[in-house]
């Protein structure tokens, strides 16, 4: 580290990194900005970037100094507990954004829904009337089938409906009843079991572990 003549400020600089990416910037309150690593370089959302001829910004310019200067993964600063903190205050305002997103489109959607939903019970009776007289029309000239120029029309009888209501009334009736032979089926606890105690692979079985589950809770916030 002594050959860097100029050290930047890291905690100031607000990087944090990914294999997508990197989120710059909110240190002073501000919208944080997402930058992503595409095969052509870095890219950068912002409207400075969108402008500029060579699609730099200050975003793009601040993650290129931090890697200059932290040129590999053992360099990278690491979180004190007051930057987790803030990263989860960050998590608090983001869940925040989004729950008033979601209220919105929830609104919004039952709005639509309602629009919809009287919209097509006007044309489903409008429908009927047409329904109606193209059936009675069917069976009064005895057709099955019809074909016409704007399309054919089919009359099928169909299978009665059954519904057993009383299952024992109707079971007390032998000619209803049938065996269903004794079913083997495979005991999933027991295979768990076997698997994550001893890290086998029963034949007939495969076996991918799964990362670790990250999660968190925000603390409520009072008076609001
Ligand atoms: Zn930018």
């Amino acid at each position: 580290m002594e050959l860097i003549q100029t050290p930047l400020d890291l905690q100031s600089l607000q990087i944090i990194e990914s294999n997508n990416g990197f989120l710059v910037g909110g240190s002073h309150g501000g919208d944080t900005v997402e930058v992503k690593r595409t095969e052509a370089g870095l890219s950068c959302q912002c409207f400075i970037a969108k402008v500029s001829p060579d699609h730099e910004c200050e975003h793009t310019t601040a993650i290129l100094e931090y890697l200059a200067h932290v040129p590999t993964e053992e360099d990278r600063p690491n979180l004190s507990q007051a930057d987790a903190d803030y990263y989860l205050s960050k998590l608090a305002k983001l869940d925040e954004v989004n729950a008033a997103n979601e209220d919105s489109l929830v609104k919004q959607k039952e709005r639509i829904d309602l629009w919809f939903e009287s919209e097509s019970n006007k044309i489903q009776r409008r429908k009927d009337y047409y329904i109606l007289a193209l059936d009675n029309w069917m069976h009064l000239a005895g057709y099955s089938t019809k074909r016409l120029v704007n399309g054919t029309l089919k009359v099928r009888s169909q299978q009665p409906e059954i519904t057993v209501i009383d299952e024992d009334t109707v079971l007390k009736d032998g000619r209803f009843t049938r065996i269903v032979p004794e079913k083997r089926t495979v005991d999933k606890a027991a295979l768990r079991k076997l698997i994550t105690e001893t890290g086998e692979e029963p034949e007939g079985t495969t076996v991918s572990m799964r990362p670790h589950k990250f999660s968190y809770t925000l603390s409520r916030k009072e008076g609001t």
